[in-house]
């Protein structure tokens, strides 16, 4: 079974007189453990594409399942339920609380809830790892005002990564690092997959 299955999807979106077609017939298949990189030009679709997997967006038609389960039909709270518990987005622009550490940051998802919620010394040891992993761990304490956009960049991917979903989405996650920060974040992801 997929852990994304996308068939057919539209995408129009209504801008005055005009229809913009964002997706036209889009059909994708991610398995469990696959990385896929979209590739296309700036306004191909992309983002369309990613929020309608993550139930950011409604499709206008085709069908999305993700693990086997159909997100087209969710109500306004199951789609919140959802996106909570299986999906990390990792947006193109990065958005952190600012008023929270980067550790804050990435604690706030388990308070949240989620798949896999954890005890608080868990939630923290998880966190941790993370910011480890992201060569942030001297950085924990810093408000993100405080931050690089290279640093906000990997805590946001921290944060996605925090509860372990099935699905991790991530829109130009390293368009904004230089190259050899990018190389990081793609190991840190892959590593992660295993
Ligand atoms: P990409 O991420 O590949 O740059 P997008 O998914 O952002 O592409 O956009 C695909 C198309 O949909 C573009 O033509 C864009 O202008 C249009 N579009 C995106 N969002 C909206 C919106 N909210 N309203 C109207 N048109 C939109
Ligand atoms: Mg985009």
């Amino acid at each position: 079974m997929s852990v994304l299955d996308m068939r057919d999807v539209r995408k129009v979106y209504r801008s005055g007189d005009a229809d913009i077609i964002a997706l036209d017939h889009a059909t994708l298949q991610v398995d469990h453990g696959e990385i896929v990189a979209l590739l296309g030009p700036s306004g191909s679709g992309k983002t369309t594409l990613l929020s309608i997997a993550g139930g950011l967006l409604h499709a206008t038609d085709g069908a999305v399942e993700v693990d086997g389960r159909d997100i087209t039909h969710l109500s306004p709270s199951e789609l919140t339920d959802f996106r909570r518990s299986s999906v990390g987005f990792v947006f193109q622009t990065v958005n952190l609380v600012p008023f929270l550490t980067a550790r804050e940051n990435l604690l706030v998802v388990n308070e949240l809830g989620g798949r896999r919620n954890r005890n608080g010394s868990r939630a923290r040891a998880r966190a941790d790892q993370l910011l480890e992993a992201l060569g942030l761990a001297d950085r924990a304490g810093n408000l993100p005002s405080q931050l690089s956009g290279g640093q906000r960049q990997r805590v946001a991917i921290g944060r996605a990564l925090m509860n372990d979903p099935e699905l991790l989405l991530f829109d130009e996650p390293t368009s904004a690092l230089d190259p050899e920060l990018g190389d990081q974040v793609v190991h840190l992801i892959r590593e992660e997959m295993k």
